[in-house]
């Protein structure tokens, strides 16, 4: 007889849904109602005939199968041998293994990094410097009237955002669901999301910061003494600033095409700052999309743990924190760091080519359940258990709030959670370290 597992967290984006309800028949997952596309692909790709079920170590240029044993002591000799190894990735496993990922780190003395460095770090350098109006995103489902989409394509990345959270679900106080609201969409291009809007406003490449300052000008004045500002023509900008003015409770929601593009940190100053002038008004609020299901958790661990949210270096003892020196990227183009530790994150198909080409230089380490661009280049492979599907853990959502991941299938026989495979490590650094001192 099949089993239905319910309310099952789906570990793929950062909107971490918890309602879906995943069928299982003799140890397969047959069926995964209720999540989109990209969460039932996750959830069916655990199961895949070509997933990494052993450790391997390279020999002579080729994958070598080993035990495990082997495998974490070869790991934790590289490391050990290192003046300064990078630990990064992070971001798709759980909170338990962050945190024995920062207590390696510190016993090494290493750099450690979550993705949160290529994606949304701007956003957290902003909110240090001038604070955050933020809300959970049940708050948003049950008052909100005015929906922002600001450089995020939703409809792509986070495709139940709008169905669970925002758009198309009844609230407490919104209970005819999007009759009562609106959805305005600022992005270079008319994307999926963009076509669902009431108001679409497309921005020139670049031209963020000029007409989010824009904006503030025409919520302070009720005025602008420009025809356009970054290709948007006043009478739209005055129109979508007394509709922000107006609204009983906004969220702007934004994403990659703000933290990425020209201004980088200073565009998300602008828009915290955005928000703070329309509390003046009424209540608006603001929320990093954040992409990878557990980026915040790790952000939340590391700040918890170090006091600093990524991009942390141990090398003097204790941690010391500086996006632009000691985030992953730069460490790698700097060629500093002499060895690698990859957890759940694939940055040879996403970091720049130098960056890249310095990790294939050095040994370098991978826990992934996947044959990745980054794991085909590593000197040791450890396979194991996919957290949300075959082991439980924490993660938090992108709106701060930790939910409970299902284990609802077994690993593959071998195959064990992140956080036990960096325990192992961590154990054979310590004890290379006692004998060598
Ligand atoms: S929106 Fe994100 S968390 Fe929800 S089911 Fe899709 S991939 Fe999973």
């Amino acid at each position: 007889m099949p089993e239905v597992v319910t309310d099952v967290v789906c570990p793929f984006c950062g909107c971490l849904c918890d309602d879906l309800e995943v069928v299982v028949e003799n140890g397969k997952i047959v069926e995964v109602r209720n999540a989109c596309s990209l969460g039932t692909a996750k959830f069916l790709s655990a199961q895949k005939e070509d997933r990494i079920r052993k450790p391997y170590i390279r020999k002579n240029g080729k994958f070598v199968e080993v035990s495990l044993e082997e495998a974490i002591n070869k790991a934790a000799e590289i490391l050990v041998n290192a003046n300064r190894p990078l630990l990064y990735g992070w971001s798709s496993t759980e909170c338990e293994a962050h945190r024995v990922g920062i207590m390696l780190a510190e016993e090494l003395g290493a750099v450690i990094d979550n993705t949160a460095s290529v994606c949304h770090g701007p956003s957290i350098i902003a909110v240090q410097e001038i604070g955050l109006s933020g809300c959970t995103l049940g708050q948003v489902k049950n008052r909100a009237d005015l929906i922002i989409y600001w450089g995020s394509n939703p409809s792509s990345a986070h495709p139940r955002h709008l169905s669970r959270y925002t758009m198309f679900c009844r609230g407490f106080f919104r209970d005819k669901g999007a009759k009562e609201r609106t959805l305005i969409v600022v992005d270079v291009r008319r994307t999926d999301t963009a076509k669902l809007a009431d108001y679409f406003v497309q921005v020139k490449p670049g031209g963020d910061y000029e007409l989010i300052q824009a904006l503030r000008y025409a919520i302070k004045t009720g005025d602008l003494d420009k025809n356009e500002v970054s290709g948007v023509p006043r009478d739209l900008i005055l129109k979508i600033a007394e509709l922000m003015k107006s609204c009983h409770f906004g969220a702007l929601f934004f994403g990659l095409g703000l933290t990425m593009s020209k201004g980088k940190h200073r565009n998300i100053d602008a828009a915290l700052s955005l928000v703070r002038d329309l509390n003046r008004y009424t209540k608006f609020v603001l929320m990093p999309m954040r992409g990878h299901y557990n980026v915040t958790g790790f952000n939340t661990v590391s700040t918890w743990m170090t006091g600093y949210p990524f991009s942390v270096d141990f090398s003097r003892g204790y941690p010391r924190y500086n996006p632009g020196e000691y985030s992953a990227v730069d460490v790698l183009l700097r060629e500093e760091c002499d060895a690698a530790l990859i957890v759940a994150s694939d940055p040879v198909s996403h970091f720049p080519r130098k960056a890249t080409e310095h990790l294939a230089r050095i040994p370098l380490i991978v826990i992934d359940p996947h044959w990745t661009p980054t794991a085909m280049l590593a000197d040791v492979i450890l396979p194991p258990a996919i957290a949300g599907i075959e082991v439980d853990g924490t993660a938090y959502r992108m709106d701060h709030v930790p939910l409970m991941l299902k284990k609802v299938i077994d690993p593959p026989e071998g195959c064990l959670p992140d956080r036990e495979l960096v325990k192992m490590i961590l154990d054979r650094v310590r004890e290379l370290k006692a004998r060598s001192s």
